[in-house]
């Protein structure tokens, strides 16, 4: 019954959400309090004015205004008050038209590769990278080319993505601030892709996009600055979600960017706005878009410190121990070296001591492990003594 294209995703299927369903059996044995979930990238920190604004929104709008059809495009107030707010951070010149809201990024990924590949393309990803790219990107019959990681800095290897991009190069996907390392790419960074970039469109003559997925835009500690692409390379879209910023995943709102600076603009609008009809979505939820706007006049935000402070106790504890992992910047993951390079080993040592990480073959770059800190700081305070437990087993501290 099931498809030849389908088994493939059944035989990969996500190592991420096997290990949160571990933590929920383990939770069942040894009680909630003695397991320390680090597994999955669920936001812990409510936004309440996210349900002030439910409230608000269907006490004053009409009903058939908010929970009727629109524009597959999403409704052109939310999508123009976003384009201002852009405009006024950014210094960009979006309007309504440049917008199109989507189903969290997950679905603004597939509505862009759904409407740029053409069997056969190939799109480049960095490693460590969120794996779920090759689904998406297999989707639509496209080839996903992996640049290696530079496990010292987590940073592109510029060399190897010039080698790399070849006249069937379609699409570049960065991730920024980047699941699973932490890391923010910096604006050298974005100008040294986009020269790259810009070399090779000329010497093949064809058109590459730059897809910046962003769900952690806004999750970036010590004033780290998340370069906006558009503003550095022509051909760029970025892909946008709520899912961390207002905590509310399961709510599934974001957008895509396509600036009138990207080749064929108008035709790229249609092709994107029809997608994300095609593939079923029809339009962003309605509520969640007005839930938007209401929330940009609002100036709400997330209670960034609580993650920041999560970070400060866990990557000084961890240094600490003796392990070796890059400092985060942003989003709310550390990625920690596993010693002798063994993650099996490491996932099943800290398994023992209730502690529940990600192998990092799961973001292809085998040899360490996801640490998710959107917890509560109480469970990484309780958390401290088992990872300090594992740092012993491994000689790494006394
Ligand atoms: N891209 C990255 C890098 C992510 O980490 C995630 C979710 O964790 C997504 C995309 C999907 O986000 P959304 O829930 O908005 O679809």
């Amino acid at each position: 019954m099931v498809s030849e294209k389908m088994k493939p995703f059944m035989a990969n299927n996500s190592a991420i959400r096997a290990m949160f369903e571990e933590g929920k059996r383990m939770a069942d044995i040894y009680g909630k309090e003695n397991v320390y979930d680090f597994s999955l990238g669920n936001p812990n920190v409510p936004v309440p004015q996210v349900n002030e604004a439910i409230r608000a929104i269907i006490d004053s709008e009409e009903f058939n205004t908010v929970h009727g059809y629109m524009s597959n495009a999403g409704f052109e107030d939310v999508r123009q008050t976003i384009a201002e707010s852009l405009n006024a951070r950014f210094g960009t010149n979006f309007s309504q038209k440049n917008l199109l809201m989507t189903v969290g990024a997950a679905s603004g990924l597939n509505v862009i590769l759904k409407s740029i590949l053409n069997p056969g393309d190939e799109v480049i990803v960095f490693a460590p990278y969120f794996v779920e790219y090759n689904g998406y990107v297999r989707n639509y019959d496209g080839t996903v080319v992996v640049v290696s990681p530079d496990t010292e800095t987590f940073m592109p290897k510029l060399d190897e993505f010039e080698k790399k991009i070849t006249a069937k190069t379609k699409a570049v996907i960065i991730n920024n601030p980047n699941n699973p390392t932490g890391v923010v790419y910096g604006e050298d960074t974005i100008r040294a892709l986009a020269a790259v970039m810009e070399k090779k469109q000329k010497e093949f003559g064809t058109q590459i996009v730059l897809i910046s997925d962003e769900p952690y835009r806004e999750l970036a500690y010590g004033g780290a600055e998340v370069p906006f692409i558009t503003k550095y390379y022509g051909n760029s879209v970025v892909c946008y979600s709520y899912s961390k910023s207002l905590s509310v995943p399961g709510e599934r709102i974001g957008y895509l960017v396509i600036p009138d600076e990207i080749d064929d603009c108008d035709d790229l609008i249609n092709a994107a706005t029809i997608a994300n009809r095609v593939l079923g979505c029809v339009n962003a939820p309605s509520l969640m878009q007005k839930v938007i706007k209401y929330c940009i006049e609002h100036e709400v935000t997330v209670n960034l410190e609580a993650y920041e402070k999560n970070r400060n106790l866990l990557y000084s504890a961890l240094k600490e121990y003796g392990f070796t992992c890059a400092k985060p910047e942003g989003a709310f993951y550390m990625f920690v070296k596993s010693p002798e390079e063994d993650e099996k080993r490491f996932c099943e040592t800290a398994k023992k001591h209730h502690v529940l990480v990600v192998p990092g073959s799961s973001f292809a770059c085998p040899g360490y492990v996801r640490i998710a800190y959107c917890v509560s700081y109480e469970q990484i305070e309780r958390s401290l003594p088992a990872f300090k437990a594992i740092a012993q087993e491994y000689g790494l501290c006394r």
